[in-house]
């Protein structure tokens, strides 16, 4: 079995991880890789190494146990409930469960759905934006907490956001690049996602055993959720001086924070680069080396192994900086 991080080519993955699996790559979704030489080239690399021309693709998110990957899809779903509903626009219902849909004329299908009774509402490009990538970031966040935020994992979430991108690409203006439109989007989604997650996380609950939640009833969820937190303590706006040491004022302590969160967002990834580079030079040297018995030989493969996705290493450290900014996170929610 290959995933498709392992069969996508080094253009295709950068492409797809800055910009979203848009529409470009409807026919990678559909597992059609004739189209780009380079991932082919890795099929046959792939075919090569295992010594078999029977490769089966494994679908997206299969490795997960099945149990996650319903809850997965609630987080999906409850952010973009959550987030939307905060932009203002009005929630018919959400759904979790399979959904074959058309986005844009394009076929997809999914793991559930919101549907927003736009009609006649004139919608902020910024917050419009934000929902749309709001599924993708809870996904990655939800991934993130369970040491899970790995390269292949990454792919992953972009293929479950393939229908989101698609609405991306057609709301964003000629003169924003597609990267330019992604970030942006995933740096407001990101902070909404920080202050709500207690919320979000409770409606994906509720998601779970009702499969079906209305308007009413998410902004309900989102009032209790609200109402059974702590009341923060007051924290004083202005810069205090005790015994010399000077406090900083709360627009800069709250800049600290959202610096925190990008450069954390960059150790992430950098982590899942680690692995995918393990991973390959562990397959690699096993291919050249396998055979050989020398200790020194397997050594080197096992700890190239360890670093890998096959390992622990790297999802510990992940796990590490994710309990950091997690604490750093909540003292910001307070502030
Ligand atoms: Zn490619
Ligand atoms: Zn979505």
């Amino acid at each position: 079995m290959l995933r498709y991080a392992e069969v996508l080519c080094a253009d295709c993955t950068a492409s797809i991880l800055s910009e979203g699996w848009g529409k470009r790559f409807e026919h990678l979704v559909n597992a059609d890789f004739s189209r780009c030489g380079g991932c082919l080239a890795r099929i046959h690399a792939a075919v090569e190494q295992y010594g078999t021309p029977k490769l089966v693709l494994e679908q997206p998110l299969k490795w997960m146990p099945e149990k996650d990957r319903r809850e997965y899809f609630a987080v999906h779903e409850a952010a973009h409930a959550v987030v939307g509903t905060d932009a203002g626009f009005v929630l018919d219902e959400v759904l979790l469960g399979h959904q074959d849909t058309s986005v844009h004329g394009t076929s997809l299908s999914s793991g559930g759905m919101t549907r927003w009774d736009m009609e006649g509402k004139r919608v902020a490009t910024d917050d419009y934006h934000a929902y749309i990538v709001a599924g993708m970031r809870a996904n990655l966040r939800w991934l993130a907490e369970r040491g899970w935020d790995t390269h292949a994992n990454r792919i992953d979430v972009a293929y479950g956001g393939f229908g989101d991108v698609i609405n991306l690409e057609n709301d964003r203006g000629r003169r924003v690049s597609m990267r330019e439109a992604m970030d942006s989007a995933n740096r407001t989604a990101d902070a909404r996602i920080a202050q709500r997650w207690p919320h979000i996380t409770a409606v994906a609950q509720q998601l779970l055993t009702r499969s079906r939640l209305n308007g009413t009833e998410v902004r309900r969820i989102v009032t209790a959720t609200q109402a059974s937190r702590p009341t923060a303590p007051s924290t004083p706006t202005t810069t205090t001086h005790t015994g010399g040491s000077a406090m900083a004022g709360i627009e800069e302590i709250q800049a600290a924070l959202a610096n925190t969160k990008t450069k954390t967002e960059q150790i992430y990834a950098a982590l899942a680069q680690v692995q995918q580079w393990a991973g390959e030079i562990a397959g690699h040297l096993y291919t050249t080396l396998g055979q050989s018995q020398q200790s020194e030989v397997l050594q080197a493969i096992a700890a190239f192994r360890d670093l890998s996705e096959e390992g622990q290493r790297v999802s510990e450290l992940h796990q590490l900086v994710y309990a950091a900014v997690s604490e750093i996170e909540q003292y910001g929610n307070r502030l």
